[in-house]
């Protein structure tokens, strides 16, 4: 092998940018000195034509993908995470998003006002996401500028993060300083430039004046923006019958604030009506589809066929807190099992274009990571495979390498199982939250344990981030002086 060339051979599975995804059972990565892919193909077509010697080139531990991405997660919930709606009841007035934020959120995300905890949260954060095989994607943080500064500077720069503006219908601790807004917005963004997302939390949260700062503030410094829509249907008719009664739809909040301008990344979009899908299309907005949080929040199930028809990009992203998990393989599985029997568009295959090409493009990364091509950065994680060959096929690598499912446990969710029956009332009426919501809860639960701790080593542009062999040195959970969430806040 020449010097300088790096090269690592296993299955690979590669993700198209067009559709669908190339799988090599004998396949082989090259890398150069600088991180980049000279060559990704079989093993056959490779070696020759760039004098490998099977001798020469290391084995992977496991199938071999692109780094995932995730485009929607919150940083100050990664301590509560999965327990995001502990002791709501079942069915609180106002719904369990809002009664969740009230109870476990906000106070979570208040002590992050504290440098040290907020580095303490930020560096537990960064070394999860990095074990599950994600490197990147948007983030979101709090309302303190301190606390963005630190979560920027201690994070990958393939991560965006958000200094969330909140004025309305929200703890007094956390209230955005709007007098130090402008100040805060410029600074951030003079030294991390787009990296910076200016994040409206939702329409619940943040007033028209202050969504205008901060479209104003994003158009100024050339920024994009974040936020939530139409989670839930409690959610929706306070926004549309209450907060904004002027406004056509919820969306048309966002459209006449001139949010949808701001090229926004928009969670969940799931209680929508047809003018307000086309609202979205018409603008440069995506959507981050988070089906675990949709589901153990009852939320509903995003309209995936609708999604696809109207051309909006869109990708899977786990919401933690409201995920017990930081693994998008969980939320690749929530994707097959909601969808089953109500959209063909749910495969395997496009699964795993939600977690890698498409959140890549929706990220401004494509041109970095997200598929293997010439050029690209080297970077790729291996996860375990536990069969005696090689997967035969893309569909059987990702179903049971990654996901650890059968067809026969797909098939079940297309029947009759209570699990599906569950499912399917999510999807059309509303869920039971006694009956339905523990089957469901329990199952997302199994399914994380399963897939979680696979990735065995994730490699970025050509150096090991982190590996199981020897893992960055974990934060201690509970260091600090976190841990009940039903704690009062601080103040
Ligand atoms: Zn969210």
């Amino acid at each position: 092998m020449s010097p300088g060339i790096q090269a690592i051979r296993g299955p690979v599975l590669n993700p198209s940018p067009t559709g669908g995804v190339e799988y090599w059972p004998d396949g082989v990565l090259v890398g150069d000195d600088r991180g980049r892919i000279v060559a990704a193909g079989p093993w056959e077509e490779v070696a020759p034509r760039l004098g490998l010697a099977a001798e020469e080139v290391p084995r992977s531990a496991g199938l071999i993908l692109p780094p995932l991405l995730d485009a929607h997660i919150h940083i100050p919930q990664h301590p509560i995470r999965g327990r995001f709606a502990e002791n709501i009841g079942a069915d609180p007035p106002g719904g369990r998003l809002l009664a969740s934020l009230e109870q476990n959120v906000f106070p979570a995300e208040g002590r992050c006002e504290s440098p040290a905890h907020a580095r303490h949260v930020v560096a537990a954060f960064a070394a999860d996401t990095l074990a599950s095989g994600v490197i990147g994607g948007a983030a979101y943080m709090t309302v303190h500028a301190r606390a963005t500064r630190i979560a920027l500077e201690q994070l990958p720069d393939a991560w965006s993060v958000g200094l969330v503006l909140m004025n309305a219908r929200c703890p007094a601790y956390l209230r955005t300083d709007e007098a130090a807004l402008a100040d805060d917005v410029a600074s951030l963004a003079a030294e991390f430039g787009r990296r910076l997302i200016v994040t409206d939390r939702f329409a619940v949260s943040v007033d028209t004046p202050l969504r205008r700062t901060g479209v104003a503030l994003a158009r100024q410094h050339g920024l994009r923006m974040q936020t939530h829509l139409n989670e839930q249907r409690a959610e929706k008719a306070l926004v549309e019958e209450v907060l904004y009664p002027d406004a056509a739809s919820y969306t048309d909040v966002y459209r006449r604030d001139g949010l949808l301008e701001c090229e926004p990344i928009l969670a969940h979009c799931i209680q929508m009506r047809s003018e307000e899908f086309d609202m979205v299309a018409a603008s440069g907005s995506s959507i981050a589809h988070c089906p675990v949080s949709n589901t153990l929040l009852g939320s509903g199930v995003m309209p995936l066929d609708t999604v696809r028809a109207a051309g909006i990009p869109h990708s899977l992203c786990t919401d933690v807190g409201a995920s017990p998990t930081t693994s998008l393989f969980c939320e690749m599985a929530e994707f097959l099992k909601v969808h089953a029997g109500s959209s063909a568009a749910a495969t395997p295959e496009e699964a795993l274009r939600l977690v890698t090409v498409a959140p890549a493009r929706i990220l401004g990364l494509a041109d970095r990571v997200g598929t293997f091509a010439p050029g690209m950065e080297y970077s790729f994680i291996e996860v375990a495979w536990d069969g005696p060959a090689a997967p035969v096929d893309a569909r059987e690598a990702i179903l049971a390498g990654l996901l650890r499912m059968s067809d026969g446990d797909l098939d079940a969710w297309r029947g009759d199982d209570p699990r599906a029956q569950a499912a399917r009332r999510l999807r059309q009426e509303g869920l039971d939250f006694g009956r339905d919501l523990a089957v469901l809860e329990d199952d997302v639960r199994a399914a994380a344990d399963r897939v979680e701790g696979r990735v065995r080593r994730v490699t970025r542009s050509g150096k090991v981030a982190w590996s199981l062999a020897s893992p960055t040195p974990r934060v201690v959970e509970n260091a600090m002086p976190d841990p009940r969430i039903t704690e009062p806040p601080p103040r």
